[in-house]
């Protein structure tokens, strides 16, 4: 297996051994009314995954935003990840706008957690 394989591992071992393992994404870090999936507010997961991303794009469309989404899917409640991810890899901008600023966030997290955790990386 390759070093981004093993890195994984040490990670998973890491946030086990740390207690958290499967708690991160519902850490309160955001000051927002929505309700995630585990009842309560502001949770990672709100605005920073999969979940994010879809109710992200729908609102937009709704309020008017334009995206290749509207052609190509037919029935936007039924929209699936796999939409946005093939409208994002056809550079439709509200996809890519929408995945980005989610990456973003996701990513400052994750930066956090390492600073925190790092030391007993090693
Ligand atoms: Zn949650």
């Amino acid at each position: 297996m390759g070093t981004w394989y093993r890195y994984y591992n040490r990670w998973q071992a890491l946030l086990r051994k740390s207690g958290f393992s499967g708690e991160f994404g519902h850490f309160p870090i955001f000051d927002n009314e929505i309700i995630c999936h585990c009842g309560k507010k502001g949770c990672l997961e709100t605005e920073a995954s999969g979940l994010a991303i879809h109710r992200t794009i729908l609102e937009r469309i709704a309020k008017g935003e334009s995206s290749i989404l509207t052609e190509h899917v037919k029935d936007l409640s039924k929209l699936t990840l796999t939409d946005i991810i093939k409208a994002t890899n056809m550079e439709d901008p509200l996809c890519i706008e929408i995945v980005e600023e989610v990456g973003n966030k996701l990513g400052k997290y994750i930066a956090g957690l390492i600073n925190i955790l790092i030391r007993s990386w090693w």
